[in-house]
């Protein structure tokens, strides 16, 4: 069984048809998905897809595109919803500048309100990253030196420090579909020295479709793609990348049952 860690069933791309990609997706050996919230304000719709497909989870949070628009979300709130049964991270929250589409200051302060709720439920930090390495790391060992939360660096495509800080701090480190991309070779190099028991794979669906796909819309069901090829670059087969990418999924996302028949 394979998981993808993060993807959008909530967007626009799938309405029409979110229940045959699911189910495209659990053909393709894709047990587990989780459909991960960019709004606060659009929680109420993420979590309806969770609750209609045994299968997806979701998560809670505001990612930094949106930050200014929701600094009113405080801790508590985050918290508060956090304890629907089917939420099992909080996220995506971060620092992106490479589209600076909110203000870097209401990026920090909308990420450190969310790293504060990871700490207080357990539950893993989905971290979005880009073009932020420096900012990231200071805040990452700034927040972690005030007491410990899970946290994962997913659609991992920043530089080799920001990776091993992260590993160093006890988060995880989660490949998309660029792992696939022809000109990713540092970015496999990267992967290649990331503990095993740290390694995630996920599509980022609608986005960022991994080779043979790419250029189209991505699914879930693609995350086997990522996980071939993340296998071939730390030189495991396919059944041994299933099994250690999805032990590290339930370890992390330790509020999901872990299915019964779960097998090779
Ligand atoms: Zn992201
Ligand atoms: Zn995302």
């Amino acid at each position: 069984m394979l998981v993808d860690s993060h993807c959008h069933l909530d967007f626009p791309d799938f309405a029409e048809e979110r229940a045959t990609i699911v189910a495209r997706a659990l053909a393709a050996g894709v047990g587990r998905m989780v459909t991960i919230s960019t709004r606060v304000k659009r929680f109420q719709q993420i979590l309806e897809i969770a609750e209609n497909f045994e299968e997806v989870f979701c998560s809670v949070g505001t990612h930094p595109h949106n930050a200014a628009e929701e600094l009113d979300i405080t801790t508590d709130d985050l918290v508060r919803l956090a304890k629907q049964p089917k939420v099992v991270a909080i996220g995506e929250a971060g620092l992106d500048y490479f589209y600076d589409k909110a203000p870097r200051d209401a990026q920090a302060q909308g990420f450190r309100a969310h790293i504060a709720a990871a700490r207080r439920t357990g539950l893993p930090l989905v971290i979005h990253a880009r073009n932020a390495d420096d900012d990231m790391i200071a805040i990452l060992q700034d927040e972690t030196g005030k007491g410990a939360f899970p946290f994962i660096l997913h659609c991992f495509s920043s530089g080799r420090r920001l990776a091993e800080v992260g590993v160093a701090l006890g988060g995880y480190v989660s490949f998309s579909g660029i792992l696939t991309f022809k000109n990713s070779a540092e970015l496999r190099e990267i992967a290649k020295d990331v503990p095993r028991d740290r390694l995630l794979v996920e599509t980022d669906a609608p986005y960022l479709a991994p080779v043979p796909h790419r250029g189209k819309r991505n699914e879930p069901a693609y995350v086997a793609e990522t996980a071939k090829v993340l296998a071939e670059t730390i030189g495991v087969n396919q059944d041994e990348i299933a099994r250690i990418t999805t032990d590290n999924f339930f370890r992390l996302f330790s509020k999901m049952p872990r299915p019964a028949q779960q097998g090779g």
